[in-house]
């Protein structure tokens, strides 16, 4: 069959593909994108979308349940989980159809092949997919994503990862969940609020192990007096076998053995490449000890026409890297390796009850190369969280003594997703702490707490000029 011969094809139409292919467009070059599923990768159609979907009603069944402190009389919530369901198809739907994407890649002139099954390299400029399509490119950005990791031990089929918990018919009465990163907190929390019997697994002495301590310990405390039996350092498994209720899983620590049992067993042991089938190897692409794509600043691969951006990578794992790196790596594939990939300041968190979120450095690591201070500020003791019962949780700035710049901002506690965005602001400006505290932010408001957290900064440093002190009453 005589290939299509395009400048640039792109691999994968998750965040990543989407931004490279539109790019290379924009550039003038003939590009084609190929999918192995629909337009949309995993942020559509099994990561932020309905996850955020998924966590927004297991917000609506926690917020009815405090109807009555404010004096309105309702049954207690009972949930639909078909239905339930039906709506995170909806709004998936609803996200994909109104995705200035499709727009801008047809306005870029991309020919698209979606569902194309898995493609392929058949030599270092070839590549052919499952359904049949063969093209000859000059350049190749493999924009593929990851895969959950699955573990080497017996009877780990019979587990399920997080898709396969999306698609349950109804919430299971009981559920282990191995893996406390950000997927399986969220997996346990959502769950753990629609009546599941949630039991969560860290191997690592504490959960969220890559989050400021202090957010590990008081996510921790959260989950525990929300019902979720967490079991932190818990040793290493042995098998999963078959139970009469669902899965059991062996494990053990220090020699002793044990088990635990549940309806469903989710595990979420950590994410890799997506290369599977790709057969790298064949167009010269090495990968990294973990499996992910090596790629240098300019991400270019080892085959030097042919760069790599994404999850894939395994670099910072989330839709806006995903959708800069395929900037970055279509630039510099239709332009030549010019534009450089720098980390730039990331803000991170995660949609779990309580949330947490976080920007820059954790305090043990700042302290180790800064002389800081420290500022925490307790959601029990600011006008708003007062106000909507939403006390649990924490805002803590870190801050350098010699700059007065922010180096780090953890929160735990309601809408801190929402509140860290401000802190990353003014992390990216080199904004001054006291500066900061000088913005007068609305009140009363969730991100209030970060004005009182820097008001607090300033004063401590000695920069309180008096017109930062107003911030220290929100
Ligand atoms: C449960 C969960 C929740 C998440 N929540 C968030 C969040 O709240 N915020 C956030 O920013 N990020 C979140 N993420 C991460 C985010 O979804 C990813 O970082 C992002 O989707 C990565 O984009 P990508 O384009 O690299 O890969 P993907 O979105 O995975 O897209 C890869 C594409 O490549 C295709 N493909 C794979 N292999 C082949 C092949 N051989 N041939 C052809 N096509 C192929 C796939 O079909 C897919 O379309 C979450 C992830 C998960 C799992």
């Amino acid at each position: 069959m005589t290939p299509d011969t395009v400048d640039v094809l792109v691999l994968g139409g998750g965040p990543a593909g989407l931004v490279a292919a539109i790019r290379a467009g924009d550039l003038g070059a003939r590009t084609a994108l190929v999918t192995r599923d629909a337009f949309g990768g995993m942020a559509a159609l099994d990561g932020p979308v309905p996850v955020r979907t998924l966590a927004h009603a297991a917000r609506l069944v926690r917020d009815a349940r405090q109807l009555g402190r404010y004096g309105i009389a309702v049954s207690d919530p009972v949930l639909d989980y078909p239905r339930l369901l039906a709506r995170v198809r909806e709004v998936v739907d609803d996200a994909r159809a109104h995705a200035v994407f499709r727009r801008q890649v047809d306005a870029a002139g991309v020919a698209v092949h979606e569902h194309a099954g898995i493609a392929r390299f058949a030599d270092a400029h070839t590549v052919e997919t499952q359904s049949g399509l063969r093209f000859r490119a000059e350049k190749i950005i493999v924009c593929t994503g990851g895969v959950s990791r699955r573990l080497a031990v017996p009877g780990f089929e019979l587990t399920a990862t997080h898709s396969d918990a999306w698609g349950l018919t109804s919430a299971p009465p009981t559920m282990l969940v191995i893996g406390a990163g950000a997927t399986g907190a969220q997996v346990a929390s959502i769950f753990n609020a629609f009546g599941t019997r949630v039991e969560l697994f860290q191997a690592a002495p504490r959960i969220l192990p890559t989050e400021d301590e202090d957010v590990s310990t008081a996510v921790a405390a959260a989950f525990r007096a929300a019902g979720i039996a967490v079991h932190e350092d818990f040793g290493s498994i042995e098998s999963f076998e078959e139970a009469p209720g669902g899965v059991r899983m062996n494990f053990a620590k220090d020699g002793v053995r044990d088990s635990a049992e549940a309806a469903v067993v989710v595990v979420a042991v950590g994410w890799t490449a997506g290369t599977a089938g790709l057969d790298l190897a064949k167009a010269g692409v090495d990968t990294d000890p973990r499996g992910f794509v090596s790629v240098d600043s300019a991400l270019r691969t080892t085959a030097p026409h042919i760069f790599a951006a994404g999850d894939v990578t395994g670099r910072l794992m989330l839709v806006p890297q995903a959708m800069q790196d395929g900037f970055v790596a279509a630039t510099n594939a239709v332009r030549g390796p010019l534009l450089v990939n720098d980390d730039v300041v990331a803000p991170i968190g995660s949609f779990t009850d309580p949330e947490y979120a976080q920007v820059g450095m954790t305090e043990a690591k700042a302290r180790e190369s800064h002389d800081v201070l420290v500022t925490v500020v307790r959601f029990d003791e600011t006008t708003r969280t007062i106000v909507d019962g939403r006390t649990t949780g924490f805002c803590k700035l870190i801050i350098d003594r010699a700059t007065h710049t922010i180096l780090g901002c953890h929160i735990v506690g309601e809408r801190a997703v929402d509140i860290v965005q401000t802190a990353a602001i003014a992390i990216a400006t080199g904004l001054r702490v006291d500066d900061l505290a000088r913005v007068p932010l609305s009140f009363p408001t969730y991100t209030g707490i970060l004005g009182r957290a820097a008001a607090i900064s300033a004063r401590a440093l000695g920069r309180d000029s008096g017109e930062t002190r107003f911030a220290e009453w929100m």
